[in-house]
């Protein structure tokens, strides 16, 4: 669900990467000039009286790629890249890694939840010890050490929960998109495809596309594992 509306909110923002003419630009929000790091987005310029669409910097004018080709390599690169992710050694792979990363969190939030108990314990027993004795005005320094200690670890384990919980949420996301893969995977992104859905797919893959006067680094991410990514040249002619 989370993901239908992140997938929503990514459309909206996409729509309005029209030019005038209602042209879109599939790579925009990816593209970024290699001299002054800025976006490169797409837009219309003047070349021999006609405009043609292309991305270039604003700044860097010689910072530049024609968009039709320039979409069509990094579609090609993207469909090899899709292709080599979805292979099902690797799949088996990167579900074994997030599993273990599970497993690591679960140890950790074990350990921290026993010692969480041990010391809320032993602060009851000197609470209780304190009201005996009827000197609660002080709190000795032992149960001021240990309560601090018990906000420490609540702290962590927390955030150790939070990270379990992410693995599974990661496992069972790239569960789905195998799946929902594994039927095309001779070409992820084909050329009939809605302009939209092939930017939503960009976006799921492409990190970034570093441009230079004479080439595009294109750097890929797994949509759900972004410890795996890929890189890719592409000349510009
Ligand atoms: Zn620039």
């Amino acid at each position: 669900m989370e993901q239908v509306q992140k997938k929503k909110s990514q459309f909206k923002i996409i729509r309005k990467e029209n030019d005038d003419e209602g042209l879109i630009y599939l790579l925009d929000k990816l593209v970024i000039c290699s001299r002054c790091h800025n976006k490169v987005n797409g837009h219309r310029i003047l070349i021999k009286e006609e405009k043609i669409p292309v991305y270039r910097c604003r700044k860097h004018h010689k910072i530049r790629a024609k968009k039709e080709q320039f979409e069509l390599e990094v579609i090609k690169c993207a469909n090899q890249f899709f292709f080599e992710i979805l292979n099902p050694t690797l799949s088996l792979f990167i579900n074994e890694c997030i599993q273990d990363e599970h497993n690591v969190f679960n140890r950790l939030t074990q350990q921290s939840q026993k010692k969480i108990q041990f010391i809320e314990e032993r602060i009851t027993k000197a609470m209780h010890r304190l009201i005996e004795s009827g000197e609660i005005v002080n709190l000795p320094k032992q149960i001021q050490k240990d309560q601090k200690e018990l906000e420490d670890l609540n702290r962590v384990n927390e955030e150790w929960e939070g990270k379990k919980f992410s693995a599974i949420e990661k496992l069972k996301l790239v569960e789905v998109y195998q799946k929902n893969q594994e039927q095309r995977i001779d070409k992820i992104i084909d050329e009939e495809m809605e302009d939209v859905l092939k930017q939503l797919l960009l976006c799921d893959i492409v990190d970034s596309i570093v441009l230079t006067e004479a080439d595009a680094h294109v750097n890929f991410k797994h949509p759900h594992y972004q410890e795996l990514g890929g890189h890719e040249r592409i000349e510009l002619g």
